[in-house]
């Protein structure tokens, strides 16, 4: 059976990594996203064997999975601005932080939080460059406005997120300033901004200096970063060969018949295909042309150098030949000794991987 999966030990191995190169910073650790596909709460209980106990979440249902397993006093925050009243009102009982982005969602959780005679704590949000929450450095007035006028929010910390800290260091460095800026001016008016915090873990991994009172690490603990690090990819796909069948010289397989055999060839057949996430990549981000053109010439490279995809049969590696499909890849496994129910690895990123079970193992 089809099986993604993750590895308490290098999960391990990250979040002590991570541990060490915070310093004492303290730790969120996102879990939107079901956990990146780990599962919200198996994430969230082994953050929390290691220490971590602080959570940011984007749904409601990952706070719920949280507060009822056991994570009664555990810090969890909502990464985006709510203002729909019914979500609120659950958000509250669930006692989640609150991000605040905007004049309209600060009036709609103030105005909640009196009609309840409850004081929402709430972190706000300053937008520096990503352009989706938060209120812009301009608008400075706007937040000051609202620790006046809105008696029913108690801000417990200010943040922000940055949109290039994977590439871009000036930009970063930049939007840094203007978020530091804005804190500084609100101290300057007399305002507790409580704790502050920016980086994502691009921005942790590059930036030791930015990490200030806390940092929001997703992607590193699950040892997935668009650039070298210590961290180490967490899980697999685990399959088993299907059918075995050799088919001869000429013989095709897959839609598109974009392969056929140059040799009499053992293909494995593996029931795990796009569906599940296997063989589909994130969009590179092509926005601007020199984007466009790397994205271009990397395409041309992997014509170039034929990239192949590969899996592990029975421990040793194995090429895919033809379309991978919705539910199922061929192996070519002529050279491979192997029979059927033999294990398969694939590289799966979690983010995608669906309809299989995630599982964790030592
Ligand atoms: C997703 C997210 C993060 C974590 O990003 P990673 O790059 O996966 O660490 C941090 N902050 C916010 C606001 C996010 O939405």
């Amino acid at each position: 059976m089809n099986a993604y999966v993750v590895s308490r030990e290098l999960l391990e191995h990250n979040i002590a990594q991570l541990k060490k190169q915070a310093k004492g910073v303290p730790i969120w650790a996102v879990i939107k996203g079901d956990g990146y596909g780990l599962g919200a709460l198996p994430l969230a209980e082994l953050l929390a064997e290691n220490g971590i106990d602080r959570f940011c979440v984007t749904e409601v249902r990952e706070a719920e999975v949280l507060r009822e397993n056991g994570f009664r006093d555990a810090d969890i925050l909502m990464l985006r601005s709510v203002s729909d009243r019914e979500t609120l009102n659950r958000l509250l009982d669930l006692d989640v932080i609150l991000t605040v982005g905007s004049w309209e969602t600060a009036l709609a959780v103030d105005t909640l939080a009196k009609e309840r005679a409850d004081i929402a704590a709430v972190h706000l949000k300053i937008d520096t460059g990503m352009g989706r929450y938060g209120f812009r450095p301009e608008e400075i007035e706007r937040v000051i406005a609202l620790y006046r006028e809105m008696k029913h929010l108690a801000v417990s910390g200010i943040y922000t997120h940055f949109n290039c800290a994977f590439g871009d260091e000036k930009l970063t460095r930049q939007e840094f300033a203007a978020f530091q800026g804005v804190v500084a001016q609100l101290r300057a008016a007399g305002l507790e901004t409580g704790i502050v915090h920016c980086c994502n873990s691009s921005a942790f991994l590059k930036y030791p200096e930015m990490h200030c009172d806390g940092v929001r690490l997703g992607s590193a603990i699950l040892g997935r970063m668009p650039f070298r690090t210590k961290l180490r990819p967490v899980g697999y796909m685990e399959s088993a060969v299907e059918e075995l069948h050799v088919v001869p010289k000429g013989h095709s397989t897959g839609y598109g018949a974009i392969w056929t055999a140059r040799r009499e060839t053992r293909l494995a057949i593996v029931p795990v295909g796009w569906y599940h996430g296997f063989h589909v990549g994130c969009q590179p981000y092509m926005t601007r042309t020199i984007d466009c053109l790397r994205a271009a010439f990397s395409a041309l490279k992997g014509i170039v150098r034929k990239q192949q995809t590969y899996v592990e049969v029975g421990g040793k590696r194995c090429r895919v030949v033809g379309v991978v499909g919705m539910l199922h890849c061929a192996v070519d496994v002529t050279d491979v000794p192997c029979s059927v129910g033999d294990r398969v690895i694939l590289q799966v990123n979690p983010l995608h991987q669906k309809g299989v079970q995630v599982v964790y193992r030592k």
